[in-house]
């Protein structure tokens, strides 16, 4: 069924939001499609009997750190000649299919994110600190978060490498809601496919060195001794001077969530994240 899903909306992260949809477990999602594949899409849902609505606009993705996610998009009118992508609302209600879309049309982030089944406190948050200028939370949630070290239920970072549990930017890494929405998502992966579920599970488990312009790392094969870490490869989204400085060393020392070093290169700031997840 995953495979099935994957040859419509090729991305994993996609694929894995419908089957949510599909089994009952999340009561709205809203995937981005792009306008040549939308009736494919459309046709698919239907067979498995799922509604949805198709958004009024299109959208242009940005792409900051990767090729599989983009939490930027820019705007454009439905009938635009420049190519895009349509968002689709979809549920096993076509009214909240209708409803989600008409949330996002108003803007009503937290009535969007109530509607796709996210955790009110979550919801909140995203209201909260969400502007056009700064849509990318998740430094925002670890400023909420105590300490560095997270349960691996809930490594958003992974997106940027089409793997996730949840499609929302909890509130705080150890936001009890959502990392039971996590969890259920994962007994459904693992329903459908135990190797896809050990490899999320693998790939979750690890270092996050999070940054806003210079790339997302997951440091992965991890030794975790006090405060020093020692790992094995580095998955990037950037091929940045951090990135260099972060594949030439394979160690690491993590003083607070937002000051570590590599091989004493010290790097400190709000606009730097390091989290271990495990
Ligand atoms: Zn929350």
């Amino acid at each position: 069924m995953i495979f099935k899903l994957q040859q419509v909306f090729h991305s994993i992260i996609k694929s894995l939001e419908v089957l949510y949809v599909i089994e009952g477990i999340k009561p709205c999602a809203r995937i981005m499609v792009f306008e040549n594949e939308t009736e494919k899409a459309v046709d698919f849902l239907k067979q498995n009997k799922i509604e949805s609505s198709i958004s009024n606009f299109k959208v242009m993705k940005q792409n900051l750190q990767s090729e599989f996610y983009s939490d930027k998009s820019v705007k454009i009118p439905k009938d635009s000649k420049q190519k895009g992508y349509f968002f689709i609302y979809l549920s096993k209600d076509k009214d909240t299919a209708e409803k989600a879309k008409t949330s996002e049309e108003n803007n009503k982030h937290k009535e969007l994110g109530l509607l796709l089944g996210y955790p009110k406190c979550c919801c909140e948050f995203f209201e909260k600190n969400f502007d056009e200028s700064n849509t990318d939370l998740t430094l925002k949630t670890l400023e909420n978060s105590n300490g560095y070290e997270f349960p691996f239920y809930s490594n958003i970072a992974a997106r940027h490498f089409d793997i996730a549990l949840l499609s929302h930017f909890p509130c705080k890494f150890n936001c009890n809601e959502s990392i039971k929405i996590a969890k259920n998502n994962l007994k459904i992966i693992n329903k459908y496919s135990p190797q896809i579920a050990a490899m999320f599970s693998g790939i979750l488990q690890g270092i996050v060195v999070y940054t806003i312009e210079e790339g997302v790392f997951l440091l992965r094969k991890y030794e975790k001794i006090n405060d020093e870490i020692i790992y094995g490869d580095v998955l990037t989204t950037s091929k940045s001077k951090l990135y260099y400085l972060l594949s030439s060393n394979r160690e690491l020392k993590i003083a607070d969530k937002n000051t570590f070093a590599v091989n004493d290169v010290k790097i400190e700031g709000q606009k730097y994240g390091a989290m271990v997840f495990s």
